[in-house]
């Protein structure tokens, strides 16, 4: 099928929720590089938004994949399921959590997050507890109550009336936070970096405050780690950059490589709130989607595509540095690891954007004036140099 013809049907059949897209199609795509339906080749510095972290195509999944499809794809959870028991201990084994229930999604590992925490309290008989303080400019995800705790809005005024027990904060600043905290504040929920609102990391010091006032308020601590786990910021949770270990934290893009899988990892005696029946899923931690997450995990590890992420990230947050240091167009560039956002002076970034798909590179805006990155983890520095490359050519053709 043309890409014409493509367009059209879309625009026939699928609700228009997207608006105008990229008008490419891919067709396939092998590591970095996907190519489309014209045989154009476009190196991919947005991973699918943070979730290719293998890039496209990795031998190791792919070969993973193709042998779990000839086994078994789902059972449903009425049954044991071996990939998932292991996955989700490879996932403890890695991180501060003992406990995880695996869901298909970022928003419905968010929603599982806000659930436990609320059904903890309950069995703490603290059932006052049930506020959640989240930040504005957040992003949780699109159900109606994790469309709530998004502090934004633009995803949810069209959905009043909203989930009750919600309040909003800015970014890194404790004092609005403390003022927010009630009797009834029953979990903080942060992102480590902010992804959606154009790459805000939280600052070292407010984190510090942040956990203090948890550990002094029985307040439990939830990091959204949908976008910043797996290695995405240079360690393999965003938690880790911060010396705090949250109570409850949520993983989705990357896990799966592509395939859909969320997860709710939660200290033992947090994940106590969930008890037969409280919470449950068809889908969440099938064999296949598991066996994703099974493969992701051993190729990370096996070739150390955290230290990857944060070396390549780091050379390629100095070197933007250095090239827009006298550029009045790039106000900040800003980021940890792979994950990456150059702050605009001016509502130039889709036009940037654009300028990048004309020279074969995929990367992202985020409203008007931010570009942001998100490569898959296997960059090499060669990669990198070609993006740097393209990126100064095109800010001193502006
Ligand atoms: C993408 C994202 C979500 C939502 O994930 P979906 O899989 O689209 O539901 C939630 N939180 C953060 C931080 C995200 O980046």
């Amino acid at each position: 099928m043309e890409l014409n013809d493509i367009i059209e049907l879309d625009k026939k059949y699928y609700m228009n929720t997207f608006g105008s897209r990229t008008p490419v199609c891919f067709e396939k795509g092998e590591g970095i590089f996907l190519t489309d339906k014209s045989g154009k080749k476009y190196a991919d510095f947005l991973g699918g938004i943070a979730v290719n972290a293998l890039g496209h195509s990795h031998p190791a999944l792919t070969s993973a994949l193709i042998d779990q499809l000839g086994k078994l794809l789902h059972t449903s959870n009425l049954y044991y399921i071996e990939n998932q028991a292991v996955l989700a201990k490879m996932i403890c084994d890695i991180s501060c959590g003992d406990k995880v229930f695996f869901a298909n999604s970022g928003a419905e590992a968010n929603e599982g997050a806000i659930k436990l925490a609320r059904a903890y309290f309950k069995k703490k008989n603290m059932p006052g507890k049930y506020e959640f303080i989240t930040l504005t400019n957040s992003f949780h995800g699109r159900t109606i109550t994790t469309a709530t705790a998004t502090g934004q809005v633009k995803y949810n005024k069209l959905y009043s009336p909203l989930t009750p027990g919600f309040a909003y904060v800015p970014l890194n600043n404790i004092d609005a936070l403390k003022e927010a905290i009630s009797d009834h504040t029953c979990a903080i929920m942060l992102e480590p970096v902010q992804g959606e609102s154009g790459v805000r990391p939280l600052e070292q010091t407010y984190v510090n405050e942040v956990k203090k006032i948890c550990m002094g308020n029985d307040i439990l601590l939830i990091f959204d780690e949908v976008q910043t786990g797996m290695g995405r910021t240079g360690k393999m949770f965003g938690y880790m950059h911060f010396g705090v270990e949250p109570d409850i934290f949520t993983l989705a893009k990357a896990l799966g490589g592509g395939i859909p899988i969320g997860a709710v990892v939660a200290k033992d005696e947090v994940a106590k709130g969930f008890e037969p029946g409280d919470h449950g899923t068809t889908f969440g931690g099938n064999p296949f989607a598991c066996r994703a997450g099974i493969a992701v995990i051993e190729t990370i590890l096996a070739d150390k595509l955290v230290e990857n992420s944060a070396s390549i990230g780091a050379y390629i947050l100095e070197r933007l540095r250095q090239i827009t240091e006298n550029i009045f167009l790039v106000n900040e560039v800003r980021g940890l690891g792979l994950m990456i956002g150059i702050q605009f002076t001016l509502p130039e970034a889709v036009k940037i954007k654009n300028l990048f798909l004309d020279n074969g590179f995929l990367v992202g805006s985020v409203g008007d004036s931010v570009i942001r990155i998100l490569p898959p983890l296997i960059l090499t520095k060669a990669d990198a140099d070609a993006f740097i490359d393209t990126f100064r050519n095109i800010i001193y053709s502006l």
